[in-house]
């Protein structure tokens, strides 16, 4: 399987691409917009790892471009800004995915291996997340449960969209705290606790089955009861 990544910040380029060779993937790096664009339109990879800021050409630009091309690869966006509307962009745009950075390495390899896994066939599912009868819908930014509308703020959402994505992990608070607010802290974990008994009344309390769970002493884990 070969990957192309195009990313202008040599340390994160570098860094993917040892990693990705490490775990047995064909690489390219282009540090440019025009440069990745190229090389994604003749040697065809598998996958882009695209980063929205770069010289040149912006991911935006990139994506669109590729689509418009007709060449339809996984592309997973990697953006430093934590912007609802970013994601929902790229997603509209034709992107598969998408990372916010920092993220750990696992994390990208976990997302690359089920993109490509899921090839070029499927129908997108990744714009849409599923847990028992609870649905996230990440292009309209929609949350229902048992086909209701709930209605969700922001930081609810992503709240939820990272228990979805993580399904049947225990994420620690700290984790927790570090994906959906950009804090990093050990000793305050009211705001979680807090924000995660907002978001169950409105999407668990008054639904079957439960299914986020507090896991004493560890965190949260949201998993639909075997
Ligand atoms: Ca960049």
């Amino acid at each position: 399987m070969r990957i192309l990544i195009i990313e202008d910040e040599p340390k994160t380029g570098n860094y993917l691409r040892q990693g990705l060779l490490e775990a047995g993937f064909r690489v390219d790096l282009a540090r440019t917009g025009p440069d990745g664009l190229h090389l994604a339109l003749t040697e065809s990879p598998d996958l882009v790892l695209l980063d929205v800021m770069l010289p040149g050409l912006d991911g935006w630009q990139v994506l669109q471009t590729l689509r418009g091309a007709g060449k339809d690869m996984a592309v997973l966006f990697l953006t430093a800004r934590d912007q609802v509307d970013d994601r929902v962009r790229g997603l509209e745009l034709g992107a598969d995915d998408y990372l916010v950075k920092p993220f750990a390495f696992s994390e990208l390899l976990a997302r690359v291996r089920t993109l490509l896994r899921r090839g070029k066939n499927a129908e997108n599912p990744s714009r849409s997340l599923r847990v028992a009868n609870l649905e996230l819908d990440l292009l309209s930014r929609r949350a229902s449960r048992a086909g209701q509308r709930i209605d969700l703020t922001a930081k609810e959402f992503a709240l939820l969209e990272l228990f979805m994505r993580r399904r049947g992990e225990v994420l620690p608070r700290s984790l927790i705290a570090s994906q959906v607010w950009d804090m990093n802290f050990d000793s305050d974990t009211n705001v979680i606790e807090v924000a995660v008994r907002r978001l169950r009344a409105k999407m668990d309390d008054d639904f079957e089955p439960r299914l986020i769970r507090t896991v004493r002493g560890m965190g949260y884990v949201l998993e639909a009861p075997s």
